[in-house]
């Protein structure tokens, strides 16, 4: 090992100290890229941000974007698909710059065309009309949605009432109920249960929407059993284990934090959950955004915990977006904070398989 010595002087320059360093013979020029200087207060050194582990993507929601993916793929653009794929803005902005066409009813799909079904799943109405309109369709629809379209059917073949738990007008419950829609009741709250009434000895069962709070479910069916003692249940959950393991993750995280922030689009109803979820555990703020442009600087006034999720249709770039535009105002990196490990992965859609075996590029 030869002498090392500096060449010359560092010399400070404002952002950057410049000179020279390295044996006798080999001194090299460097330059030491400083930044601005910023002193650090009592405040900073108390600053933390954890990050939840699980977040973001779902199995569900991960087979149903590279379905319309890889259906681009095959059968070239476009490929029509019935309502958001995943309720998230920018993936579907995304597929839309990909050839994807996104329609709310089959009616505006030409005839003969390929249509992909949701992750959110259609009820048995949708299927008839799209064979009714010749459409080629692939069905996206997550299994753990599947499951509950068939205690759906079993039990209303067995001759139950179905109280479903989930909210008007989103999508699964549209097709959950489209199963069986004369023999589903709709219970969006647990105080709507004080005014349902039905014969003696009726058979009663319950199902739910997959992305609800488990806490909130678990009163109305507290609440419903109450009343009607002859209850039954489904033979496994309904909330599916992505949303419940969200949940439990911004327990965890969220639960002390100054603020939370919940990456999402305000149509996903897992996102909208884990904000509702994060303040009932006790988070002074908690503030659903689509990306980190949303975010409010105003938020991050005397905040020093920040706690970061993101719901099940969010692709983790959106996230980081959100750690960079923190690092940028001094907050330190994320420390992940694991509260369950996720391994699911769902076969693509079998008529998806069938197509790219055929052109052999399964
Ligand atoms: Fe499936 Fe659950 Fe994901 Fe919905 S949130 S797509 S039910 S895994």
């Amino acid at each position: 090992m030869g002498r090392v010595g500096v060449r010359g002087v560092l010399r400070w320059a404002g952002s950057a100290f410049s000179g020279g360093i390295g044996d006798a013979d080999r001194l090299v020029d460097m330059t030491i890229e400083l930044g601005t200087p910023r002193v650090l207060s009592a405040e900073d050194a108390e600053r933390q941000v954890l990050l939840a582990d699980p977040r973001g993507y779902c199995a569900g929601v991960d087979r149903a974007v590279v379905t319309v993916e890889q259906a681009l793929d095959l059968y070239g653009a476009p490929v029509y698909v019935r309502k958001q794929i995943v309720h998230n803005k920018h993936v579907v902005a995304n597929l839309e710059a990909r050839g994807a066409i996104f329609v709310e009813e089959l009616d505006e799909v030409p005839s003969g065309a390929t249509v992909v079904f949701s992750a959110h799943g259609v009820s048995p109405a949708v299927h008839a009309q799209a064979t009714e309109r010749n459409l080629k369709t692939i069905d996206a629809t997550c299994p753990l949605v599947t499951k509950v379209h068939h205690e759906a059917k079993r039990f209303a073949r067995e001759g139950y009432t179905i109280l479903l738990i989930g909210h008007e007008g989103h999508e699964e419950v549209e097709g959950t109920a489209g199963e069986a829609p004369e023999q589903t009741v709709l219970v969006e709250h647990p105080d709507d249960v004080d005014g349902l009434e039905f014969p003696g000895g009726a058979k009663l069962a319950w199902l739910s929407q997959t992305t609800l709070s488990v806490d909130e479910t678990m009163e109305t069916v507290r609440r419903l059993r109450a009343k009607f003692p002859q209850l039954e249940d489904p033979p496994s959950d309904d909330i599916c284990y992505a949303t419940q393991n969200r949940q439990v993750a911004i327990k965890e995280i969220g639960a002390d934090a100054d603020l939370v922030i919940v990456v999402g689009s305000g149509n996903s109803s897992n996102s909208v959950r884990l904000v509702e979820v994060a303040l009932e555990a006790g988070a002074k703020a908690a503030y659903r955004v689509d990306d980190a442009s949303e975010i409010d600087e105003a938020w991050l006034a005397g905040v020093e915990k920040v706690s970061v999720t993101s719901g099940a249709s969010v692709p983790d770039d959106l996230v980081q977006g959100v750690l960079g535009f923190l690092a940028e105002r001094g907050y330190p990196d994320a420390r992940a904070v694991l509260t369950a490990e996720e391994s699911l992965v769902f076969a693509l859609p079998k008529e998806l398989r069938r197509d790219l075996k055929a052109a052999g590029r399964a």
